[in-house]
């Protein structure tokens, strides 16, 4: 009954905080996913027998490692190095790397924790890791970049592998890292193994598509939670945070489908511009220049740029798309959206929304479509990256982009019939939790203790 299954949850939860008190963002990601479960474990009281959520939330395996490089004075800098092997019950661990001066172990697992759930939604056969470093990229050369990543790879080598696990890229690790790290795994193994990371440059190995997939997964969900309200992005106004990879393709795809986005930001400040973001200006700026998103200005006079990043949720819109990075809407940045008459917040970042904050959408009927579901289209592109792999071909792009489409008109499918089928109508949260859960659930029951 209802009774016991909330004790259940309560007591695992209280035994994860006791043997992790300090890992406050793990915590977090924990307790979300935990709250969407009580209906699962009355319907199914065979899970609580089986200890599955104290199996889950327990990684299989976290390797810390010494990341040691030589910087451009010759001085020697040594960063930490983690991988969390989380969970392998449908398929080898997968997720990518950030790599980013806040990465600690609370930030590695809960990304870890997420992916298995993310991973699952996808339907792709792939389990859940994430891993980093405390590193951070900005300022540093093209050469120390490249140190850094063949160190860093020399250790995570010993530990990965096309059926062991499958990096990727996140925060601060795009294709050129990527690149990197593949030449030295390959250097140190003797072989060219292509399924060993994904986000690879298209010619060894790359997945066309990939470089735009979680953006564009992103609206493509979007779509379809506009569909069921009968409404559609054209006309819309779009606020986008960030201005990275996820950024990007999300502004270019709801740009073609008619919306107007009118703000995007860097980790130093927003700009605003009421005819409409050149998204073409940002890649260039981001992408080529690797430049202060405040350069925009240079291009479009007519432009705004502020100072600060939770500005930018002070911006009217319909639809929000928080795609910078964990914790950016809190509960002042939720009520401010909300006054001004936002219709739709979905995730493409990682837990972009507080706790506090979804308690403001969920409470007035603000329509919410969270991360691990919202930004799926990155991991299964790369699902589809390893199977084209395997198969030592390569899709078109059409091919890719309609495969990615469907998975996330599935995904958002099935987050609306777990919801309905638990009693949580409506609720996509629940729904993503639920579903992504069950899959795993039934996949370590069925392989034993
Ligand atoms: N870092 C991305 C995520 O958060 C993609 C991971 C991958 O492609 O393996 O899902």
């Amino acid at each position: 009954d209802e009774q016991k299954a909330k004790e259940y949850l309560k007591n695992v939860y209280a035994t994860i905080k006791h043997r992790d008190p300090h890992e406050q963002e793990f915590l977090q990601s924990v307790k979300e996913i935990f709250e969407s479960l009580t209906p699962v474990f009355v319907k199914h009281p065979t899970y609580m027998e089986n200890g599955i959520l104290e199996r889950i939330a327990e990684p299989e395996r976290i390797i810390t490692f010494r990341v040691p490089w030589v910087d451009d004075y010759g001085k020697v800098q040594v960063n930490r190095g983690y991988r969390v092997q989380f969970n392998s019950a449908i398929g080898p661990y997968k997720g990518g790397l950030r790599f980013h001066p806040s990465v600690n172990a609370s930030i590695v697992k809960f990304l870890g924790l997420q992916q298995i759930f993310k991973n699952s939604l996808t339907g792709q056969p792939i389990g859940g890791g994430k891993g980093g470093a405390d590193f951070d990229p900005k300022g540093k050369t093209d050469a120390e970049i490249r140190r850094f990543c063949q160190s860093f790879m020399t250790e995570l080598s010993k530990h990965i592998g096309p059926d062991i696990d499958i990096p990727a890229g996140d925060i601060g690790v795009g294709a050129k890292e990527i690149g990197y790290m593949f030449g030295q795994y390959k250097r140190l193994q003797g072989r060219f193994e292509a399924g060993v990371l994904t986000g690879k440059g298209l010619g060894y190995g790359g997945s066309i598509g990939r470089k735009e997939a979680t953006g564009y997964g992103t609206i493509y969900f979007v779509q379809e939670m506009l569909k069921d309200q009968d409404m559609s992005l054209e006309n819309c106004t779009v606020v986008v945070s960030g201005s990275g990879n996820v950024s990007i393709y999300a502004i270019e795809k709801a740009i073609s489908l008619g919306a107007k986005v009118v703000a995007c930001s860097d980790s130093c400040g927003y700009i605003y511009d009421e005819n409409g973001i050149n998204v073409e200006t940002v890649k260039q700026i981001k992408e080529v220049n690797n430049d202060r998103i405040s350069s925009y200005l240079q291009f479009h006079p007519e432009a705004k740029y502020f100072d600060g990043c939770s500005g930018i949720w002070s911006i009217p819109c319909d639809v929000a798309l928080p795609c910078a990075t964990q914790n950016e809407i809190d509960q002042d940045s939720a009520n401010q959206l909300l006054d001004n008459g936002v219709k739709i917040v979905a995730e493409g970042a990682n837990m972009p929304s507080t706790a506090e904050a979804i308690r403001v959408f969920q409470s007035n009927n603000v329509l919410f479509g969270p991360a691990k579901a919202v930004n799926a289209g990155g991991v299964a592109v790369s699902s589809l990256e390893m199977a084209q792999n395997s198969m030592r071909m390569a899709w078109s792009f059409e091919e890719v982009d309609q495969k990615l489409h469907e998975i996330m008109k599935n995904i958002y499918n099935n987050c609306v019939t777990a919801a309905k089928d638990y009693g949580q109508e409506g609720n996509l949260i629940a729904g993503a939790n639920i579903s992504g859960f069950i899959k795993v659930a039934d996949a370590m029951i069925d392989q034993g203790i």
